[in-house]
């Protein structure tokens, strides 16, 4: 019997490469063979390129031409699942499928035999002479059986140096080998007992443990106020899949999230799980990539690209914070994890847990209409409650032009100062100062390479573009008017807050929570830990601190500005406002003392904060949906975003142009097409972006018709396009 998924030697197979290309190649199966979904090295031109084996070959092509795979990977061959979830995250993102195979590989050197380093264990022999250094290595050795150690950590237990070491191994009484890097990782332990949980969480949790034990796939929406066990409730969905065998992914939006939480993690597993993030080593991104493969890895916490790591047997993705705009990748390819994680889990019959206090219109949505379960946690654990909300009417206050806290909001972190507590100012501005600007000409210094202000960063002493990360000095003169020292800062960011607070309050310890002020991940999680043990009396940040993060001891939180995300014509700006005030609101008040949030607003009648202040969400929702489902806009309806960039404008313009006039593609199945108009920001990196909104009904095949629509278009030049379907930010 032919087995179809291998490939003897010499057989055609169709090889998906990462490059470039717009369909397979094919090439001769190696010797010895290959099996379908191999990963592989082809050749292609002068190069040698990764590729996966996706199938027989084409054989449109003189078979005495075609080349041979050059060699097949020792790593698992990819799976037919996961197959078919890039193809149809390919067509549902339209995206080519060289990126989406690049996605699936982000692990250097995949192909490489894996690194080695030394490892120590007892060996045949026994020393010539006996010291009490060299008694303790023997003794621990003897102790630990046949483990083995790498030299750092034999000579740190058993308190020796390592030349201690080094002389033993010249005797042979400890033995040195090599071997792989790549080690398993450590197993975990579902059955350690989890926290107790109240009646509601276990109602939830036995929920989701059984529907993940059912071994079918399902999405769960998870809803509960911040700290009310949310976590403690997906976990034991983890402790169920990690029990039934099958592998765990727990997303997470921000990096800064996973200190505490990797801790949690590991006492209630036993150890340490998986970490996959953009900041993880490349030796360590790869042992990932193969533990998982192998099945060696039970669990992974990870950033929004874990989604595409090669699991050997998913069971369960659990969205943290499923509303939060991070895991709509903004760049290269255009997708959303959450949906992401569902096309996958339905592809796989695993189960999702969307979990989040604010969850985002979409997943409301499917929840109301059944095809999501809903489950709600309605109290806050323990004696937590939540906060007061209240707004401070900045109408009424008269603030000098350079300060931002109100004589409000000083007064009650006072008092909260007197008692011994934390308070927070939030605001979401990075920097020292949204504008610079020159007082004698009125001159705002702008980007070179953009439609944008650059940001004063004291901190870093320069002015950066938000946009393209470029950097300038600030200058001396103004360089519209020339005119000396009259440049100046209009407005505040977080570091400026960070000095008005510093004068209003001089006796409390101030420290900044901004993701650029600190060199690394690493550090800023250390700050956060610090505070959270009570390093500081005042803290502000940005939106960083918004998520997830537990300080005890935090009773008040001061938003600077609430009118801030209200401001652009963002279709999700009302949504965007009322989760984030309400994560903000969230930090107050997590332990046993209540807590109290202040927004400082100039319209207090608005009906967004006036919905957040209520906290009446249910409402806030159906009339957010009510808005929508009116406007024929997302969920209700479909939307796609087309960019259209290149560094001539009027170029750029006159494709858009004619892409907007001959849309019979879209008009067939009803899509309407607005634009073209020059995108929020025109200019980024030098580059003229013209944007086009094609909006459709909801049933419709949208994808399709975009696909064979942008085909007319031969891009000129330097030009490029980008489709972004179900667009979650305008810019
Ligand atoms: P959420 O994920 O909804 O924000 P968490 O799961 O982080 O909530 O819970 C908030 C805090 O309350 C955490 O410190 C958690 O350990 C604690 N907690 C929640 N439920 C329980 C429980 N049943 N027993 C003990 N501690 C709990
Ligand atoms: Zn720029």
């Amino acid at each position: 019997m032919i087995d179809p998924s291998f490939f003897d030697e010499g057989a055609l197979v169709a090889v998906l490469t990462t490059q470039p290309l717009d369909r397979a190649l094919d090439y001769k199966a190696p010797e010895g063979g290959c099996h379908l979904g191999a990963f592989v090295e082809v050749p292609l031109g002068p190069r040698k390129v990764l590729g996966v084996v996706w199938g027989p070959g084409k054989g449109d092509y003189d078979y005495a031409k075609v080349r041979s795979v050059l060699r097949v990977l020792d790593v698992a061959p990819m799976r037919s699942e996961m197959r078919r979830f890039l193809e149809k995250a390919a067509a549902y993102t339209l995206t080519p499928m060289p990126a989406m195979l690049r996605l699936a590989t982000r692990a250097p050197g995949l192909g490489d035999p894996p690194s080695m380093r030394k490892v120590y264990r007892r060996g045949p022999d026994e020393p010539d002479r006996m010291t009490d250094a060299r008694r303790r290595v023997l003794e621990f050795l003897a102790e630990y059986g046949d483990l083995s150690f790498t030299l750092k950590e034999l000579a740190g237990l058993s308190g020796v140096t390592s030349s201690v070491i080094k002389g033993l191994v010249k005797q042979g009484a400890v033995a040195e080998e090599d071997s792989p890097r790549d080690l398993p990782f450590a197993p975990l332990d579902p059955n350690l007992p989890g926290k107790e949980l109240t009646e509601d969480q276990d109602r939830a949790a036995t929920h989701v443990a059984e529907a993940v034990r059912a071994g079918t796939y399902g999405t769960t929406l998870l809803r509960g106020v911040t700290g009310s066990g949310k976590t403690e409730v997906y976990l034991e969905a983890v402790a169920a899949c990690l029990s039934a065998g099958r592998q765990a992914l727990v997303l997470l939006p921000e990096i800064a999230l996973t200190a505490e939480f990797l801790k949690r993690v590991e006492v209630r597993f036993g150890a340490r799980p998986a970490e996959w993030h953009s900041g993880a080593t490349m030796t360590e991104r790869r042992r990932i990539w193969r533990m998982i493969g192998q099945g060696q890895a039970q669990l992974v916490i990870g950033a929004r690209s874990a989604l595409f790591l090669p699991y050997q047997n998913l069971g369960l993705i659990v969205v943290d914070e499923e509303h939060d705009t991070s895991y709509k990748q903004e760049d290269g390819v255009l997708y959303n994890a959450r949906d992401m994680a569902v096309l996958r889990a339905s592809l796989l019959g695993a189960q999702v847990v969307l979990s989040s206090a604010t969850p985002s219109l979409e997943s409301w949505a499917n929840a109301e209409s059944g095809k999501y379960t809903r489950l709600d946690l309605e109290a806050r654990f323990g004696p937590a409650v939540l906060p007061t909300m209240k707004t401070i009417d900045m109408r009424a206050e008269t603030l000098p032009s350079d300060r931002w806290v109100s004589d409000t909001l000083k007064r009650a972190v006072d008092q909260r100062l007197e008692a011994g507590e934390q308070a927070m100012l939030f605001l979401n501005r990075r920097g020292y100062a949204p504008i610079t600007l020159c007082r004698a000409c009125g001159h705002q210094v702008g980007c070179d390479q953009c439609d944008a202000r650059m940001v004063e960063h004291r901190f870093l002493k320069r002015l950066m573009c938000h946009q393209c990360g470029e950097t300038k000095p600030m200058p001396a003169v103004c360089p519209s008017c020339g005119a000396e020292d009259r440049m100046a800062p209009v407005g505040p960011g977080v570091e400026r807050l960070g000095e008005e607070a510093v004068k209003l309050f001089p006796d409390a310890r101030v420290a900044v929570l901004s993701s650029d002020m600190y060199g690394s991940a690493r550090a800023l999680k250390a700050e956060i830990e610090g505070i959270a043990a009570g390093g500081a009396d005042v803290v502000i940040g940005t939106q960083l601190v918004a998520k997830g993060h537990n300080f005890p001891n935090l009773t008040l939180v001061g938003v600077i500005d609430a009118d801030l995300g209200l401001q652009g014509s963002d279709l999700r700006a009302a949504e965007r406002t009322f989760q984030l005030m309400r994560q903000v609101a969230g930090r107050a008040g997590r332990a046993e003392k209540p807590g109290t949030a202040m927004l400082q607003t100039f319209q207090p009648e608005h009906p967004v904060i006036r919905a957040i202040l209520a906290g009446d969400e249910e409402g806030f929702w159906r009339a957010e949906a009510a808005e929508r489902e009116a406007a024929g806009v997302p969920p209700y309806g479909r939307m796609a975003g087309i960019i259209l960039s290149g560094p001539d404008a009027a170029q750029v313009f006159d494709a858009a142009n004619a892409l907007a006039r001959n849309a019979v593609p879209l008009a067939r199945v009803g899509a309407q097409v607005f634009g073209p108009a020059p995108a929020p920001i025109a200019r980024i990196r030098g580059r003229h972006r013209v944007r086009l909104l094609v909006k459709a009904g909801k049933g419709v095949a949208l994808q399709s018709a975009i696909a064979q629509w942008v085909s007319q278009l031969r891009l000129k030049g330097d030009m490029r396009l980008a489709v972004d379907i179900d667009p979650q930010s305008f810019y």
